[in-house]
């Protein structure tokens, strides 16, 4: 008897063709996912939720909210919608389908892990060359524009550095040509990632408290919170491409700072 999920997979090709599925199918799927997410901290701030797990106690104007999710949309249509569409074939060439069976769960996990590592390491030295003067100055300083980030900001940025760094995050799929449901659930645990990175909340259940080298909300806004120059904390998803390459000395420093202050209070 067919899984519920692959019933689910089943309506679900039968009623639309490939293309439609990993088009449009991907864009409404990317969208939901992202501003459901995304919308959760600022409702969090709102209500005055959880306000002692909140990293910086600046909060940002509704009119501040509204513009970054105006240009969200903007960019969403007129930026990630035709990369999605003319990446599809790029995508059926190296072996995407989307036929049943569903892959079994070991081929699943182990294309997402291979994803994260190759994300993150593209994403390191991206990020880092966004903070090179004139790459900062004139594209990168838009995503940066949110000192006290919150969920929505993960995706706010230079329409250049979403094409830039929006190559970190489908070279993994592009090059394996996965099955489309395996796309759908790296691009569904990407966005849950960076949204989580910049929601501006460390909570105990945080999953940088659980999951070994993740960096998660703290890590990355300290990111945003200190200056371009200084900041260091360029990796999207793990610790390690930054203690490997000296440039999370400043948040270990503040880190060893706090847990001093902690014990002496
Ligand atoms: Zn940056
Ligand atoms: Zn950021």
């Amino acid at each position: 008897m067919a899984s519920l999920r692959e019933s689910g997979w089943e309506y679900l090709i039968t009623h639309f063709s490939e293309f439609q599925l990993a088009t449009i199918g991907t864009f409404i799927m990317h969208e939901s996912v992202f501003f459901l997410s995304g919308l959760v901290s600022i409702f969090f701030e709102r209500a005055g939720l959880f306000s002692k797990y909140k990293i910086q106690k600046k909060l940002n104007t509704p009119e501040a909210e509204g513009r970054c999710i105006l240009h969200l949309i903007l960019y969403h249509v007129g930026v990630n919608f035709p990369v999605i569409m003319f990446s599809y074939p790029a995508f059926k060439y190296m072996g995407l389908k989307s036929s049943l069976p569903l892959p079994p769960w070991t081929a699943v996990v182990s294309q997402i892990i291979f994803y994260f590592i190759l994300e993150d390491f593209v994403f390191y030295w991206g990020h880092r060359l966004l903070h090179t003067k004139w790459l900062y100055k004139h594209i990168h300083s838009v995503h940066h524009e949110y000192a006290t980030p919150f969920g929505l900001t993960s995706e706010y940025a230079h329409p250049a550095e979403i094409l830039f760094l929006g190559f970190a995050t489908i070279i993994g799929p592009a090059l394996t040509g996965p099955h489309l449901s395996t796309l759908w659930l790296w691009v569904i645990l990407r966005v849950l990632e960076t949204v989580e990175a910049h929601c501006g909340y460390h909570f105990p259940w945080s999953p940088s408290n659980f999951v070994p080298l993740y960096g998660g909300a703290d890590f990355h806004d300290y990111h945003h919170r200190v200056l371009y120059t200084k900041s260091g904390n360029y990796s999207s998803t793990f610790i390690y491409m930054d203690w490997l390459f000296g440039t999370d000395k400043g948040y270990r420093r503040l880190k060893a700072l706090e847990e001093q202050e902690g014990k002496q209070s």
